[in-house]
């Protein structure tokens, strides 16, 4: 059976797609749509609105700089517990049976075409979009610098985390020392060099495959929820944001 019914949402949502800015915005976690064939996964209202179904605020702040910048932006139409669209294929997290200690019982027992079906109706479409955009834009002789849009939950298992956004990065420091520099100047900021994560190949995607397997500058940037949960506060944070990327694109270009 079809994980998504015809009058479901597309995989994806591309917004600006010929949008002029070098920066290019990719959102993974920006939905916590779950397909109906699935049955909310067996989850509570409170589980489905929670920091383990989507990047609270991180759709709305990457709206806000597409507009801003005049920049592109992908973002993935379904919940990250369906399929986790910045995992490889087939490692535990891509289709978690457990979330933060919260089970998820709509992914316990799935068979090899069940998880195929998740890879096919919505990861790969929306990894295929990604490429489409970014190859056009290659073809155009428009550079692209892409920045992939997190946002993380205030407290962990207890532990509250002190920084205000964080810029993680995998084997190729390029674009996160020139953005780090920046964000060092923002004097009410707690940044996170690599926390609270790091990128690397087995739990993360865009930056490793669209970013440093293909010589693209990338980040992975993470906004701590409690400051980007109001349309405001996403507003808020997006002006933050643009002066900083602004000043950081000539040393990139
Ligand atoms: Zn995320």
């Amino acid at each position: 059976m079809p994980l998504l019914g015809p009058d479901e949402p597309a995989p994806f949502e591309t917004v600006r797609e010929h949008g002029r800015s070098p920066w290019v915005l990719l959102c993974d976690h920006a939905s916590r749509r779950i397909p109906r064939s699935l049955s909310d996964l067996g989850l509570s209202e409170e589980a489905r609105s929670s920091h383990i179904a989507w990047d609270i605020g991180a759709r709305g702040v990457s709206l806000r700089l597409s507009e801003a910048l005049d920049a592109p932006l992908v973002a993935c139409g379904y919940s990250r517990l369906v399929i986790d669209a910045n995992r490889p294929l087939g490692v535990a997290s891509s289709i978690p049976a457990v979330s933060c200690e919260i089970p998820v019982p709509g992914n316990v027992g799935l068979t090899a075409e069940d998880e195929a079906e998740r890879a096919r109706a919505i990861f790969m479409p929306y990894h295929a979009e990604v490429e489409r955009l970014l190859a056009m834009r290659t073809a155009r002789k428009q550079p692209s610098v892409l920045l992939s849009m997190h946002s993380f939950t205030p407290e962990l298992y207890g532990k509250q985390r002190p920084w205000h956004v964080g810029v993680l990065s995998g084997k190729d420091r390029r674009l996160a020392e020139v953005l780090l520099a920046e964000l060092a100047k923002e004097n009410d900021w707690t940044v996170g060099d690599n926390e609270p994560y790091r990128v690397s190949d087995v739990s993360d995607y865009a930056v490793p495959v669209h970013g440093e397997q293909a010589g693209r500058l990338a980040v992975l940037i993470e906004l701590r929820q409690d400051l980007v949960a109001t349309p405001v506060m996403e507003q808020a944070m997006a002006d933050r944001w643009l002066p900083i990327l602004e000043r950081a694109l000539p040393s990139l270009l």
